[in-house]
């Protein structure tokens, strides 16, 4: 069973690899940040809530976050196992997590990381702005924040897994295909 955290900052392609990695290993694909914007979408009170923290470019609390994974994580149960995108992005959600995952009797199987520097960051990120009708993407300031929370936040979760031996990072510049490849590569 592969239960996969595809990990790395905001615009490192997380979400378009997790598309083709569906495709070939036919796991449930879970992202936070589509859940909070279906949510926002619908105006509900957990959109309304996770709102004020995503147009700021700052996480949304984690007892709010986690409890929408483990609701969402019941809706698909998978033998095949998860893709996680965007989730755990601070140590408290991935302590979290692997308690879910335990009381299945299985775990976190792989941390791939995407590195993708900052500028490059930035820059494809105000580029993503323009078509993706995401108001975090449209403002530079927004998408430095974004960053900053990752750096502060969400990068110890790479040396907590670590730990365990299952992080790894994978070249993120190239082409879709390339990256995806590498991807693969890793999970074998
Ligand atoms: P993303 O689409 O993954 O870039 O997420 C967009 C925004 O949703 C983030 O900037 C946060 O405000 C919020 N968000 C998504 N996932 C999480 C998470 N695991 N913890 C806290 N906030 C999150």
């Amino acid at each position: 069973m592969i239960n996969l955290i595809l990990f790395g900052p905001p615009g490192s392609g997380k979400g378009t690899q997790a598309a083709h990695l569906v495709e070939k290993f036919g796991l449930t694909h879970i992202s936070t940040g589509d859940l909070f914007r279906y949510e926002l979408g619908n105006n509900t009170p957990l959109g309304q809530e996770a709102k004020k923290y995503m147009d700021k470019g700052e996480l949304v609390p984690d007892s709010v976050t986690i409890s929408m994974l483990e609701n969402k994580m019941n809706m698909t149960p998978n033998p095949k196992g998860y893709i996680l995108d965007g989730f755990p992005r601070t140590l408290a959600q991935a302590k979290a997590l692997d308690a879910i995952l335990q009381g299945r009797d299985t775990k976190v199987t792989h941390l791939l990381a995407l590195d993708v520097d900052d500028e490059e960051i930035v820059k494809r990120l105000l580029e993503r702005g323009k078509t993706s009708n995401r108001a975090d993407d449209a403002n530079e300031e927004v998408i430095r924040k974004r960053i900053v929370e990752y750096n502060a936040k969400t990068s110890p979760v790479f040396d907590y897994y670590d730990k365990s031996g299952v992080s790894k990072k994978i070249e993120g510049v190239g082409s879709v295909e390339e990256i995806s490849t590498r991807l693969a590569a890793a999970l074998v």
